[in-house]
């Protein structure tokens, strides 16, 4: 992804068994992505409208209806990718899906690195920004691995971490307030604790080592927004201009 795109892709998941949902959804966001779930067809109907998904990962069977209609419906509304997760024994039926507007779909059980594969097939179809990796030399972030280097040193970051990380990157000197990096970062924000981006922001200071001679400052500014920037560039090598 490039720098100046400045989001990473949403991806609305729509699946009502929650333990395939949550480790669908935990994989995605470890791999850089902001995700949004849904349950039900009008939960993702609203879902759409609110958060405009780059890409939609949609089950079939459905508790109020099916993934199948709900793309024919969306389809009038949107051209993000739609991709079906479909049940073993639905192959044949899934003609039915791709006509119904579908671009691609994958048999459970999948695997979670297929998914990936598939889901950043779709986005670099669309040309939609990818959140592969952010180079903002020193300073190097790879999504898909979870590798985070900083001057040549690697960083053991947590996924929130390195997706808080992340959104600084793309947005740097840019910043973000509290409110903003919850939803962003975070996605539901409802039942986080207030103190919760505080925290994250003195572990990633601390795990950095953003000391007074660190190429990167991560400050609180007085209009209250986190701004992270790189304050001394490499004396070899691009400057990487935000
Ligand atoms: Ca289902």
């Amino acid at each position: 992804m490039t720098i100046g795109s400045g989001r990473t892709p949403i991806i609305l998941l729509v699946e009502d068994e929650a333990a395939l949902r949550e480790a669908v959804e935990r994989h995605l966001v470890g791999q850089g992505f902001t995700v949004v779930t849904a349950a039900t067809i009008s939960q993702a109907r609203a879902a759409t409208w609110e958060h405009q998904p780059d890409l939609m990962l949609l089950d079939v069977l459905l508790p109020d209806g099916s993934g199948y209609e709900l793309c024919a419906e969306l389809r009038a509304a949107t051209t993000a990718p739609i991709i079906y997760l479909t049940a073993l024994g639905q192959d044949r039926s899934v003609v039915r899906g791709l006509e119904a507007g579908g671009d691609d779909y994958i048999s459970k059980p999948f695997s979670l690195e297929v998914l990936t594969a598939r889901i950043n097939a779709q986005l670099r179809r669309i040309g939609a920004p990818r959140a592969a990796r952010i180079d903002l030399p020193p300073l190097h972030l790879d999504f898909v691995s979870g590798r985070v280097s900083l001057e040549g040193r690697q960083i053991k970051l947590s996924k929130i971490e390195l997706q808080l990380l992340g959104y600084f990157a793309a947005h740097a000197g840019i910043g973000a307030t509290q409110e903003e990096l919850l939803s962003s970062v975070w996605g539901d924000n409802s039942g986080v604790p207030t103190n919760t981006v505080r925290q994250h922001v003195s572990s990633l200071r601390r795990k950095l080592g953003l000391d007074a001679a660190s190429p990167f400052e991560l400050v609180h500014t007085p209009d209250k927004r986190y701004v992270f920037q790189q304050v001394r560039f490499p004396t070899t090598g691009q400057r990487a201009e935000p």
